[in-house]
């Protein structure tokens, strides 16, 4: 699966519902994009669909240790008030880091495989995927959030320890 990465203006741009039931492209998708999440290692816990040139509402999620998801039309219906800087990067922005303030904690919604809609609750890392996620699935981009600091992997290392 080949990676977009910026300035391609695929990753500003609005997607579209993905429509159910799951069209085999779609699901054929989201498995591969599902497995090259659970390959990666933790620095990278999500993808979206864009990322690999497809403009639809679909990404895949990882809470950095066991919890991998796909997620089809999401949408964040809770940001928590207390905010959390933390230093990102993106598989769109090779050996780029930012830091960014995000909600602590949110709740999504979302369709799963089957086109049922659920609910998950997420708070710290898991959150911030989150939330990085859907802002692609939005066409907004790490590096034009409001208050990015650029920083190096050296401070993403020291912060995870
Ligand atoms: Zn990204």
């Amino acid at each position: 699966m080949k990676i977009v990465v910026y300035p391609d203006k695929i990753l500003e741009q609005k997607t579209e519902q993905v429509r159910f039931p799951l069209s085999k492209e779609d699901k054929d998708l989201s498995d591969e994009m599902f497995k090259y999440i659970k390959n990666l290692d933790h620095l990278a816990a999500g993808l979206a669909a864009p990322q690999v040139g497809v403009s639809k509402k679909m990404c895949v999620i990882s809470d950095g240790e066991n919890i991998f998801m796909k997620l089809f039309n999401p949408k964040i219906d809770f940001f928590s008030g207390d905010t959390l800087e933390m230093t990102e990067g993106c598989l769109s922005f090779p050996n780029q880091f930012y830091i960014i303030n995000r909600s602590g904690k949110v709740r999504i919604k979302y369709q799963n495989e089957k086109g049922e809609w659920k609910k998950v609750n997420a708070s710290g890392f898991f959150a911030r995927v989150i939330q990085h996620e859907v802002d692609h699935l939005n066409g907004i981009i790490f590096t034009n959030k409001k208050g990015a600091i650029k920083t190096s992997l050296e401070e993403l290392k020291n912060e995870k320890k």
